[in-house]
Formats: C-alpha cells, sequence, structure tokens
C-alpha cells in the first residue's frame, strides 16, 4: 500500500489534474473516492502538457505518428464538427496533440426521467475545464493489441459524447448491463458516485440536433463512433468485435447499436489503461458519500431552472423529491421531501483545497474527506433494486386494432394536449376551417430505454379504413412536447388526404362529429426508413416501427363541421388554411 501511495502521490504531482478518483464505477476502494478538490471551477487550460513516465504511448504518437486510418488532417475538422453544434455550453481547443473538450457535464436535455434502478444519486455540474478537460487524441494510432471493453474498463469513460458528456461501459461496475436492468434513463443516462451525469449507451438522440453524417461521440482512443447508419443512411457493413469498421471515406470509425455493447465495444486504438480505466481522464467532483441503491424506486420527473433542481420520484405510494440548489462556492443545499411533504436539509460543501491551489499536494497521500452525511445512511441497506413491473396493457384504440396493429400500451405513457381536453372537441384553429396548425402535444411518463417518438394522427372511417392527417417520426427522446404548428423537430410523412409530405387538417365533408386519435410512440431506436418523406404512409411508418415500440399513448378528439359555420374563425363552407387539402 505505501509503494501504492508513494506512485501515487508521484503521479498526482505530474499529472494534470486527470487521476482515478472521483468517478462513478470505482471498484474496489483504492483510498481515492471523493478526495479531490470539489466544483473546481478556477483552474487554467495548462500552457503546457507534462507528460507522464507511462505515458509514451501518447510521446510515441506524437513524434512518429504511425498508420493513421483517416487521414490526419481529417480528425480536427471532423471533431470540431460534432462538438461544435454544442458550443457555447461545450468549449474546445487544441494543442496539436490532443482535441481537448470542456464542458459542466450537464446535458442540455433533461435528465433521469424513467430509472426504476436508482442509487439515489443526482446530477450535479462537474470541473471538465481547464486542466481537467476531456481530451481525444488528433493522431489516433491503430493498437497492436486492440482492447475490448468486455469486463475491463469499468471505471472511467470509454468515449466522449459530442454533447461534453462522458460516456461508460454499457457495462456498470457490477458487470451488469446498465441498460438492460432500469438504470437508465430516457437519454441513455444517469448519475454515479459523484453524483456525475453519463452515459451507459449511445445517445443516439444527439442526432436531432447533428444530423447522421455526424460522428455522436468519440471514443478515447480518437476513433468516432456514428450512428446506426453511415453518414448516407446506409446499413454499415462487415462491422468487428468492437462495433467498428475501416470505409474508404471515413477510415476507421465505431458504430452505435441498439444492443450490446451499444458503443464502441473496444478500443481499436492505443489507450492507456490504469487502475481498471482509461487514462488519464478528467475527474469528476464527488460532493458526498456515495449512496445505496433504493429499492422500487421510480423518477417520475426532474426540472431545474437556474442552480436549482427538482427531482421527483415514486416509491410505493409515496412521492417523493430531491430539490437541491448550488449556491455560491460550489455549495450544494438539498432538499429531502418525503411522502408526507417533510424536509430534511442537508448540505454539502466543497473540500478544502490542499496548498498550492490546482492538484492536491505533492508528497501527500489524497486526504480522505471529513465525514458528510448523506440520506440513507443510518438505516439498513436496502436490497438490492428490482425492475419496475409494467401494468397489465389496456386494450388498443379501434382504430389501430381495426388496422390490424395492436401497439404496447402499459397505461404508464400518457399524451395530452394544451389546446383540447381528451374526448374534447377540435378547436376550429386545428382544422381546415381554421389556420390548419398542428395541434400541440405533451407527452410524460415514457419508459426508461425510449429513444425516439413517433407522432401519427388518425381517423378510422364507418368502413373501418384508416384516414391518416400527420405522421411524424424520429422526434428525438429528449423531446417531451410540441408546441402548436411545430416545425423542424422529427421527420414529416405524408397524409391520405392529399398524399404530400405534411400535416393535413380535418376537413370532413361529412355530416355529425367525427373522432380523431393522436397516437404517440415511445421507440426503443430512431425509424429507420429511406423513403422520401411524401412515401412514408401511416401503414409504412407503423411497419418500420413494428419492434421498437416500447409504450404508446393515446389523445382522442372530435371535430363537427357544422360547428365551424358561422364560427369566429371559420365560414360557412369553410375557409381553407394554408395546407388545405382536398376535403374527404
Ligand atoms: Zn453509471
Ligand atoms: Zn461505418
Amino acid at each position: 500500500m505505501s509503494t501504492k501511495f508513494v506512485r501515487y502521490a508521484l503521479l498526482a504531482s505530474l499529472v494534470f489534474g486527470a487521476t482515478s478518483s472521483g468517478f462513478a464505477h470505482s471498484i474496489g476502494d483504492t483510498g481515492h473516492d471523493h478526495a479531490a478538490p470539489r466544483y473546481d471551477f478556477t483552474v487554467q487550460p495548462p500552457t503546457r502538457i507534462v507528460m507522464r513516465a507511462n505515458d509514451v504511448v501518447f510521446l510515441a504518437q506524437a513524434t512518429a505518428p504511425r498508420a493513421v486510418a483517416a487521414p490526419a488532417n481529417a480528425q480536427p475538422s471532423l471533431l470540431s464538427s460534432a462538438f461544435q453544434p454544442f458550443a457555447p455550453k461545450v468549449k474546445t481547443r487544441t494543442d496539436g496533440q490532443f482535441f481537448y473538450v470542456e464542458s459542466d457535464g450537464m446535458p442540455a436535455h433533461n435528465m433521469m426521467v424513467g430509472i426504476t434502478a436508482w442509487q439515489q444519486q443526482v446530477p450535479l455540474p462537474q470541473p471538465y475545464t481547464g486542466a481537467n478537460a476531456w481530451r481525444i487524441p488528433l493522431n489516433p494510432v491503430p493498437a497492436q493489441a486492440p482492447a475490448s471493453i468486455k469486463n475491463r474498463f469499468l471505471r472511467g469513460a470509454i468515449a466522449l459524447a459530442a454533447n461534453g458528456i462522458p460516456i461508460f461501459n454499457p457495462q456498470n461496475n457490477r458487470g451488469d448491463i446498465s441498460n438492460e436492468i432500469g438504470e437508465l434513463d430516457q437519454w441513455g443516462g444517469h448519475c454515479g458516485r459523484a453524483d456525475d451525469y453519463h452515459y451507459h449507451a449511445a445517445p443516439l438522440h444527439l442526432q436531432g440536433v447533428l444530423g447522421k453524417d455526424k460522428p455522436i461521440a468519440f471514443a478515447l482512443d480518437g476513433y468516432p463512433i456514428y450512428g446506426l447508419t453511415e453518414p448516407d443512411g446506409t446499413a454499415p457493413t462487415k462491422l468487428d468485435a468492437f462495433n467498428g469498421h475501416e470505409t474508404a471515406a471515413l477510415g476507421y470509425h465505431y458504430h452505435a447499436s441498439l444492443k450490446y455493447p451499444y458503443v464502441n465495444g473496444g478500443f481499436h486504438g492505443e489507450v492507456v489503461e490504469h487502475e481498471g480505466q482509461v487514462d488519464p481522464q478528467p475527474r469528476a467532483g464527488a460532493g458526498r458519500e456515495a449512496l445505496q441503491p433504493l429499492r422500487g424506486a421510480r423518477i417520475t420527473g426532474f426540472s431545474s431552472k437556474d442552480t436549482r433542481y427538482s427531482l421527483k420520484y415514486e416509491v410505493g405510494s409515496e412521492t417523493r423529491f430531491v430539490n437541491y440548489t448550488l449556491l455560491d462556492g460550489g455549495a450544494v443545499k438539498f432538499d429531502f421531501v418525503d411522502g408526507r411533504g417533510q424536509v430534511r436539509t442537508e448540505t454539502y460543501s466543497p473540500r478544502q483545497r490542499g496548498p498550492g491551489g490546482g492538484d492536491r499536494p505533492t508528497g501527500e497521500p489524497p486526504g480522505k474527506a471529513g465525514p458528510q452525511k448523506g440520506p440513507g445512511k443510518g438505516s439498513p441497506p436496502p436490497p438490492p433494486p428490482v425492475r419496475g413491473e409494467a401494468r397489465p396493457p389496456r386494450g388498443p384504440s379501434g382504430a389501430v386494432a381495426a388496422a390490424g396493429y395492436t401497439p404496447k400500451r402499459t397505461g404508464n405513457f400518457t399524451l395530452r394536449s394544451p389546446a383540447v381536453a381528451n374526448g374534447g372537441a377540435l378547436p376550429v384553429e386545428f382544422t381546415g376551417d381554421g389556420a390548419s396548425a398542428t395541434l400541440p402535444l405533451e407527452w410524460t411518463g415514457a419508459p426508461g430505454g425510449t429513444k425516439s417518438f413517433a407522432v401519427i394522427m388518425d381517423h378510422l372511417d364507418p368502413e373501418g379504413r384508416a384516414k391518416w392527417y400527420w405522421v411524424l417520426y424520429n422526434i428525438p427522446a429528449n423531446i417531451g412536447s410540441l408546441a402548436k404548428n411545430t416545425q423542424g423537430i422529427g421527420t414529416l410523412g405524408n397524409n391520405s388526404v392529399n398524399s404530400r409530405a405534411g400535416y393535413a387538417p380535418p376537413h370532413s365533408k361529412g355530416p355529425g362529429a367525427k373522432t380523431y386519435h393522436l397516437t404517440t410512440y415511445a421507440l426503443s431506436g430512431p425509424v429507420l426508413l429511406n423513403s422520401t418523406a411524401a412515401a412514408v404512409s401511416r401503414e409504412v411508418l407503423l411497419a418500420a416501427m413494428k419492434n421498437l415500440i416500447l409504450d404508446s399513448a393515446e389523445l382522442t378528439v372530435t371535430y363537427d363541421r357544422t360547428g365551424a359555420i358561422g364560427s369566429p374563425n371559420g365560414a360557412p363552407g369553410g375557409k381553407g388554411g394554408p395546407r388545405e387539402a382536398e376535403a374527404k
């Protein structure tokens, strides 16, 4: 132990802030966890990169780059194309050897919702800045003996998503696949022991920002990770054991997948492995003791405003909250609200920095922080979490059933509109008698593992034939609502009114009220379709997403066209909207 300590201290004095502490999935107590100064936003970018003795790999590649798969000068612009869309939240710089990525570890999308196996950690901003930034090699070097991530690299990150969020091994520190046991939210992430948010699956939802032609992440060996397809939409061929392959256009690169390994299944390129993780890499700032799994808890809500955050969860019949506020100086005040509304408050201060600032003092072992009481401490450790059980599905709607299609519907996932109640009359502005606007929609309770949403608005005529007015798919998983007349979110399909792409409002000539169904589908992946928008009908979409539906939710509205006659927005005979179609 003493030898290790000396070595550790020596390394700590040499390495620019990258140590083995703080991350979520530390296995075995090295004595270093939580030892680092926390919330250190004062460190400055290094003027010179000090290499460690065993970083010869990186030194070697800097002086004598070997066969580089991609054209050497393509890498910086490729890196920029992936990370730039997330500026200014994500900042980048390069020193000719590495591409550095700074972020606070907090994504723009919502977090935590959908987790059914929860360790009571919450997302806190992390100091991935300055010397503690992420670094991606500018000249990836194929490894002599490529390392698989299977049962290896279980600590720390193996890749960095384009939005500056680290991606960990799909296996957690116990070797379980996080995505298969309810540990992950709808975006493929959760929080580790340092209250650090990270993904354990491919963040395909970033394609909502990036498109399909850019990498969604870079493995820490420097090779890019693309989505499920090549940039041109074609399926990747001849993938190796790490989900990677080499193409003429892109050189070596990985692809995301919807099952293990989800991201890079190993490192085609050289990395340094140290104490079970790619090294060096930034450390997360632990603010409190790592907590125990809370059996039976389901996270049902998360919101934030400025420096205040609120996480809502259910245990049994109780609804509880963890409300927390970032205070000046890096402290965090927690209010734990139980099912009876009783509040327990705890404040965690960032630990004192050692003399000399920056890294911990040379020659001194990292100090263990003073005792800090965490919630749950003092009570017996709960048994391991169990997977949430879905309620038995309800019957599908008549329209969908009649079309020979039965989507899963647990009842947990709900759809509403701020403009009309379920079963209510559609306001005329959403019809062909008004402004032909698309209805604003809001959905909640999507199951964990949801990777995209789709929306279909349809109607079943008396003969049982479906008419459809709105087909919208590949809505990113971080979207929970669509505004009135939504644009730029998801991919549009066609409608049966005029067979063109886009929304066609109800504009029936027939007498009496008609019933229209809006259905939102929570999908386990993106819908892969190579058709033009005008060719994607309700049936084409249903067939393409048939095996992806995790849950569905429905909103039913009615419209009686006679009601529009003489109304403020309507005129006798109907006033056509901008996207009016032939009435059917
Ligand atoms: Zn994790
Ligand atoms: Zn490829």
